[in-house]
């Protein structure tokens, strides 16, 4: 039967690279339908709401949405959207894949890791409290029931994948009872799984391990904050933030989005990779079952990369995210 999918359109670079993934899913032949919002910073300021109640009513119902890019002010101003949507929908397994792919020289060859990071809690609670004028006070939470969660779904993926090792990243030396808690519940999880290997690393060593030596990873999960950033570096071992997919999945529902940001400094020029999102709607259709139309399009646009003829600027080519989005078509 035909899935109806919820799509947010987004800020910035969202609405170019929403319409390019649309067009591709379609020429592959994806067995979905679509319904489409604009949310975000502009709808705001249109309508007076950042998520229009039909849009939420809308992924309410259809349960799947595909997710662009919103535009959060820095330092004042509403809180993040997508924070919002991850906590609403307890969201709470951000799955962040970084796979080298031949077609993009970077500095670093053969990566193939998983950031696995918890994405309801820790510091993105977002509480915030003034103590005086010159103090302020965040809080991190760490809870028994999130970590185990995040934890058991890092092992789960490696055992269904094939995987080897799944390492956990935290900063239990100085946050010895909040990271130290998700750490020794790290290794009493582990214990039930002795084929995959288990090992844990400091957040910052494992930055400096990650440019030094990226193939040492394979799965790795940690808390909200340090997950960020982490996959953040993981998107420049692999040729940028163009290229990093995500799923945020719970229980009931799931979304899924490209790591980066609404990119406001290329909006609207037409240069935007749609890649991220687009890698993100075949973690969708392999979510729903339609793999057969997942692989078309991997392979699509691995061939369309191998060429090198119709790159983005991002990846060193001067093609429109117009002509990219063809070139992918003409080979489905
Ligand atoms: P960003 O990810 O938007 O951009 C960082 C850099 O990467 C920019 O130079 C941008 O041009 C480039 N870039 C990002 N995506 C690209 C793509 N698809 N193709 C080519 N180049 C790309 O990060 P930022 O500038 O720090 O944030 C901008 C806004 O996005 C902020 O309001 C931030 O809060 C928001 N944001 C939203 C999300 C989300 O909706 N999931 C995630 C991160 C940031």
């Amino acid at each position: 039967m035909t899935k109806t999918i919820t799509v947010f359109k987004g800020d910035g670079i969202g609405p170019e690279i929403t319409d390019a993934v649309l067009k591709i899913l379609n020429a592959a032949g994806a067995d979905l339908e679509y319904e489409i919002f604009n949310v975000g910073a502009k709808e705001y300021e249109k309508n007076g709401k950042l998520i229009p109640d039909e849009a939420f009513a809308s992924f309410d119902k259809n349960k799947v949405l595909l997710k662009s890019p919103i535009t959060t002010p820095i330092g004042k101003g509403f809180r993040s959207l997508n924070v919002t949507l991850r906590k609403k929908y307890d969201l709470y397994a951000n799955i962040r894949p970084a796979k080298s792919n031949k077609a993009v020289k970077t500095p670093f060859e053969n990566v193939d890791l998983i950031v696995f990071r918890e994405n309801t809690e820790d510091l993105y609670v977002g509480v915030e409290q003034q103590i005086d004028e010159n103090t302020v006070h965040a809080t991190k939470i760490i809870t028994r029931a999130a970590s185990e969660r995040i934890i058991k779904d890092a092992f789960e993926y490696a055992v269904a994948h094939n995987r080897r090792k799944v390492t956990c990243v935290h900063k239990a030396n100085i946050l010895k009872m909040s990271d130290g808690l998700f750490l020794s519940i790290f290794y009493d999880i582990a214990k039930k799984y002795p084929q995959i290997k288990a090992d844990d690393k400091i957040v910052d060593n494992t930055c400096m391990q990650l440019v030094m030596n990226p193939q040492q990873f394979d799965i790795m999960v940690m808390p909200n904050l340090y997950g960020d950033i982490v996959s953040d570096l993981t998107s420049g071992l692999i040729g940028g933030l163009g290229l990093l997919p995500s799923s945020n999945l719970g229980k009931d529902y799931a979304m899924f989005e490209a790591v980066h940001g609404s990119a406001p400094d290329i909006a609207g020029k037409h240069i935007a990779n749609p890649t991220a999102l687009l890698w993100s709607a075949c973690m969708m259709l392999e979510y729903l079952g339609q793999d057969e139309t997942a692989g078309k399009i991997r392979r699509a646009v691995d061939e369309v990369l191998n060429e090198g003829k119709h790159l983005t600027p991002d990846l060193h080519g001067t093609a429109t995210t117009e002509e990219y989005c063809e070139a992918i078509i003409a080979k489905l």
